[in-house]
């Protein structure tokens, strides 16, 4: 079982709506699809998701996955995601200087070995992990939307859905954030509500925000501040606040989980596999977390189905997942992924039984999503 070819193809996919959050408005997910032909035909799919980083210098990094993984056996893939991090970041594979940047660019590689590697020996990805211990995976319900009327709306939306948590995009005003989240809080009514003001305040700012919040029964403030001014800032926030936190930005790498679990400031990781360079990764952040007693969330970047069935093949064997878990497939006006149906049933995903990530892709799709692409790119809007 080698590797006879890499294969990337950069896609673009637009937004139903327009993707309004603390760091402005975005229109749509640029991914590269990763394929990885064996030697005996077996395709495995995977995606690297570049979100807020540039595609091509992304798509630079991951042209050198070829040369490294031609011929090289299907079934080591600890050691190939090594060798791709040596060849590209240093001599010594303990030795990277850019482990953040590395692991958005080489996730979607370990994603479509997984996935090779579990249809070329015929089980679930799940299954070459040690098996799953959940049989269905919870989400939050996701809230979309500009004004007041439009999140307030959909958040009501997601209730009937049959949602359990509600997660609402903060940072925008002050003035904005307390009226979307007073008004969201009437229309859900006594369900799980959550935010994300992703970095947007300072310390001070936070701290004022977070106490004028508290009557609305927050359960979570994820990421209110830098990730750049790192654990000092989460654990003073922690200190003068009721509200848990959970940290984001701030944890791509096991050594960024241990410091922070550490320093007592988070009460939730929210991390994805893009963030942590896959499901190894993820498995050793959340394995760092549990010593901790504390759960993980699974996050995600601006991506599709693939990315939501490998994070469930992920999740399934992992005892400290939180249920409030994210997905982003459905922002897309079309996903490539055909089947298994990925839509939450009253806020769960079955764990797939299929075998290798478990999904199939729409060609079709694809190719449409390659040539929006093509077209955004000629334009310069890439
Ligand atoms: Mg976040």
């Amino acid at each position: 079982m080698k590797i006879k070819d890499v294969r990337l193809t950069p896609l673009f996919s637009k937004f139903k709506t327009p993707y309004v959050w603390a760091m402005g408005k975005n229109f749509g997910a640029t991914t590269i699809l990763v394929e990885i032909e064996t030697d005996v035909g077996v395709v495995g799919f995977g995606e690297t998701a570049p979100t807020m980083t540039s595609p091509d210098a992304i798509y630079t990094l991951l042209k050198t996955a070829k040369s490294v993984l031609l011929e090289q056996p299907i079934t080591q893939i600890a050691d190939l995601m090594k060798q791709l991090f040596t060849r590209n970041f240093g001599h010594h594979y303990a030795s990277q200087s850019h482990p953040r940047i590395g692991n958005i660019a080489f996730a979607g590689v370990e994603l479509a070995l997984w996935d090779a590697l579990g249809k070329s020996v015929g089980l679930p990805v799940h299954a070459l992990l040690g098996g799953k211990i959940h049989d269905t995976v919870s989400f939050m319900g996701f809230v979309q939307g500009e004004t007041t009327e439009e999140v307030t709306g959909h958040a009501r939306q997601l209730v009937q859905d049959g949602f359990e948590v509600i997660y609402l995009k903060a940072g925008h005003t002050n003035d904005k954030d307390l009226a979307n989240v007073e008004a969201v809080r009437k229309a859900i009514g006594n369900k799980r509500l959550r935010i994300d003001p992703n970095e947007a305040w300072d310390l001070m700012e936070a701290q004022v925000m977070l106490q004028k919040l508290a009557k609305y029964d927050l359960e979570m403030v994820e990421q209110p501040v830098s990730a750049i001014a790192g654990v000092p800032a989460l654990k003073a926030l922690k200190q003068s606040c009721s509200i848990p936190i959970a940290a984001d930005q701030s944890v791509f790498t096991s050594e960024e989980a241990h410091a922070m679990c550490v320093s007592g400031a988070p009460s939730l990781l929210t991390v994805g596999l893009h963030e942590t360079g896959g499901i190894l990764g993820f498995r050793r952040v959340a394995a760092i977390a549990k010593v901790f007693d504390i759960n993980v969330c699974i996050h995600g970047v601006w991506e599709t189905g693939i990315t939501t069935c490998a994070s469930i093949q992920a999740a399934s064997g992992v005892p400290n997942m939180d249920d409030g878990n994210q997905i982003m497939w459905q922002l897309l006006e079309e996903d490539i992924v055909e089947s298994p149906d990925l839509t939450p049933i009253s806020g769960k995903i079955s764990v797939m039984s299929t075998l290798g990530l478990g999904f199939i892709l729409n060609e079709d799709a694809v190719g449409r999503a390659a040539e929006a692409y093509n077209k955004k790119k000629a334009s310069d809007e890439i």
